[in-house]
C-alpha cells in the first residue's frame, strides 16, 4: 500500500510528541469504511481492506512514510487541570493532503497503551467507536464542522470496562489534532520556545495568511474564537450536547473532536445534560458558549508570552479580546436560531419567546423548527400538536408571519428533519454489537442528507417514546 505522506508534525515539532508503534490486532475485521473520504484522502479502497490496510487502520504495522506518534498535550477536565494527558490510546499515523490539497490528519483511537496512557488500557471498544462513526458523520451531514471516520475495525480482542466488550480501532480524519491542551501543555512547563514553535506552526497550518503579521498570536487568538463561535453556535441549532468540552477536546481548527458522552436534545431543555459524570452540568446544553470562551480564556492564557515578553503587557492586550468573545457567540448563535425561523433579522424576542414555549410544553426542538414550515405550507397541525398548549402561541405566531423572509423549502434547509436520536444511536449499536450493523447503516442512510425527508426512514424523525426514561451518556469509553 503506497500512501503519500507528508508529515509535519513529526518534522517540524519535534519535542511535542513521542514516536510510537501501535498494538498488533489480533484478527482484525473491517466493520465499517468510510468510502467517500477514502476517496477524498487519495486512499484505495481496496487496499485499506488488505491485511496491509487494516495493520495500519489498527496501528499495528505501518506503510512506507508514516510517521507513528503519540502527541503530548495537557488539558482542564470538569475545571481541573492535568498538565500531562496526551495520547493515552491514540496515535497519529500521519498527514496527507486531500483531493481539495487540504492537509488531513489520519488518527487512531484505539491503538494501545502509549506513554501517555497513565492507568488506562489505551483500547476502545466497539460500542464508541461506531458511536463515533454515526456522530461525526451526522454532524457532517448536518453542515458542522467536524472530525471524520474513516474506518472503524474491530480487533479480534476482548477489552474490559463493565464487563467483557469486543476491542475496536476508529481511525478518523482531522484537519489537525492541535487543542487548546496542547498549547496548555508547554504553557504550563514555561517551555516558550517550543510554544512559539507549536504557535507557528498552527498559524501555518490553519491561519497561513497570519504568518507574517507582527501581532499574528493575538490575530490567531481572534480566528480560534470566530470558529469556536461559530462551531458552538452549529451545535446549539441542532440540539447537540458535547459533554465533555475539557481543554483537551477542544480544536484550534473549529472542527467538533471526541464523540464521548456527547448526545442531542429531544424535549427542549437549556439544561439539559446526559453525562453520568457531569453532576454539576457543568457542560449543559446552555452552557456551552459560557464553557468554550472559558477555554478559549485558557488558550489566550496560554499564549501570553508570546505576545509579549511580560505577561503584564500582554494581558491588556488579550483582555478586550476574551470581553468580546461573549458578544461574538451570542452574534453566531443569535444568526443561526433567526435562519432557523426563517427570519432575516436576528430577534432575541422572536427566538426567546419560541423557545420558551418549547421550554414550558416539553416540545422536541428538531421536530418544532420543521412544524414552522409545515405551517408556512398551510398546514398548523403539527405545531399546534407540539404547542398548541400554549397560550403565548398566537400572538407568537402573529409576530413571527410578519418577520419571517424564507420560504418553508428555504427553512427546511437548515432545520434537519434527522438526527441522531439518542434512542435510535444506542438500537443500532447494540444491533452492531451482536452482528447486525444494518440499524447503523440506516441511520447513516439519513446523516447524509438529513434536510430531505426519505421515504421509508420515517421512525428515524420521531423522538424517543414518552416511557423511554432518561438518557445517560458515559465516558470511559
Ligand atoms: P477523552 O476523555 O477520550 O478525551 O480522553 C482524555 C484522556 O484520557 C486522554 O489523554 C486519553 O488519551 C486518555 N484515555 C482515555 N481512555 C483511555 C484508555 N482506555 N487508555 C489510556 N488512556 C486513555
Ligand atoms: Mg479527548
Amino acid at each position: 500500500m503506497t500512501i503519500s505522506f507528508d508529515n509535519t508534525y513529526a518534522r517540524d515539532l519535534d519535542g511535542m510528541y513521542l514516536p510510537f508503534a501501535g498494538a498488533k490486532a489480533p484478527e482484525p475485521s473491517l466493520l465499517w469504511l468510510n468510502e467517500p473520504v477514502a476517496q477524498a484522502l487519495g486512499l484505495d479502497a481496496e487496499a485499506l481492506r488488505s491485511p496491509e490496510g487494516l495493520a495500519m487502520l489498527t496501528g499495528g504495522a505501518m506503510p512506507e512514510g508514516a510517521s507513528p506518534l503519540a502527541m503530548a498535550y495537557a488539558g482542564h477536565q470538569f475545571g481541573g487541570f492535568s498538565a500531562q494527558l496526551g495520547d493515552g490510546r491514540a496515535m497519529l499515523v500521519g498527514e496527507v493532503l486531500d483531493r481539495d490539497g487540504a492537509r488531513r490528519d489520519i488518527h487512531l483511537k484505539g491503538s494501545g497503551r502509549t506513554p501517555f496512557s497513565r492507568g488506562g488500557d489505551g483500547k476502545a471498544v466497539l460500542g464508541p467507536v461506531l458511536r463515533e462513526v454515526l456522530i461525526g458523520e451526522a454532524m457532517h451531514g448536518l453542515g458542522i464542522p467536524t472530525t471524520r471516520a474513516l474506518s472503524a475495525v474491530a480487533t479480534g480482542e476482548t477489552v474490559w470496562r463493565e464487563g467483557p466488550e469486543k476491542g475496536a480501532v476508529l481511525a478518523r480524519v482531522a484537519s489537525s489534532h492541535l487543542r487548546v491542551g496542547t498549547f496548555q501543555f508547554f504553557y504550563a512547563r514555561q517551555e516558550i520556545a517550543r510554544l512559539r514553535r507549536l504557535a507557528d506552526y498552527a498559524i501555518r497550518r490553519h491561519d497561513p495568511d497570519l504568518i507574517d503579521q507582527p501581532d499574528r498570536y493575538i490575530a490567531f487568538l481572534q480566528r480560534v474564537i470566530d470558529r469556536q463561535a461559530a462551531l458552538v453556535a452549529q451545535w446549539l441549532a441542532v440540539g447537540f450536547v458535547h459533554g465533555v468540552m475539557n481543554t483537551d477536546n477542544m480544536t484550534i481548527s473549529g472542527e467538533t473532536i471526541d464523540y464521548g458522552p456527547c448526545a442531542f436534545i429531544d424535549a427542549y431543555d437549556p439544561a439539559a445534560v446526559f453525562s453520568s459524570i457531569d453532576h454539576q452540568g457543568r457542560y449543559a446544553y446552555a452552557n456551552q458558549p459560557a464553557l468554550a470562551r472559558w477555554n478559549l480564556a485558557r488558550l489566550a492564557e496560554s499564549l501570553l508570552p508570546l505576545i509579549a515578553e511580560n505577561p503584564e503587557d500582554a494581558l491588556p492586550l488579550v483582555q478586550p479580546i476574551i470581553e468580546a468573545a461573549e458578544g461574538r457567540f451570542a452574534v453566531e448563535r443569535r444568526k443561526r436560531f433567526a435562519a432557523k425561523l426563517g427570519a432575516a433579522e436576528a430577534d432575541d424576542a422572536l427566538i426567546d419567546g419560541f423557545l420558551a414555549m418549547l421550554t414550558a410544553q416539553g416540545a422536541d426542538f428538531t421536530g418544532a423548527f420543521r412544524a414552522l414550515a409545515t405551517l408556512v405550507r398551510g398546514d398548523e397541525e403539527p405545531l399546534r400538536a407540539l404547542i398548541g398548549a400554549d397560550p403565548r402561541l398566537d400572538a407568537w405566531v402573529q409576530d413571527w408571519a410578519v418577520k419571517r423572509t424564507a420560504t418553508a423549502a428555504e427553512m427546511d434547509a437548515v432545520n434537519p428533519l434527522y438526527i441522531p436520536r439518542n434512542h435510535r444511536v444506542e438500537e443500532a449499536l447494540a444491533a452492531a454489537n451482536a452482528g447486525d450493523l444494518g440499524p447503523m447503516q440506516r441511520l447513516l442512510t439519513v446523516f447524509a442528507d438529513p434536510f430531505t425527508a426519505k421515504p421509508g426512514y420515517e421512525d428515524l424523525e420521531t423522538p424517543a417514546p414518552a416511557d423511554a426514561g432518561e438518557y445517560v451518556t458515559y465516558c470511559g469509553t
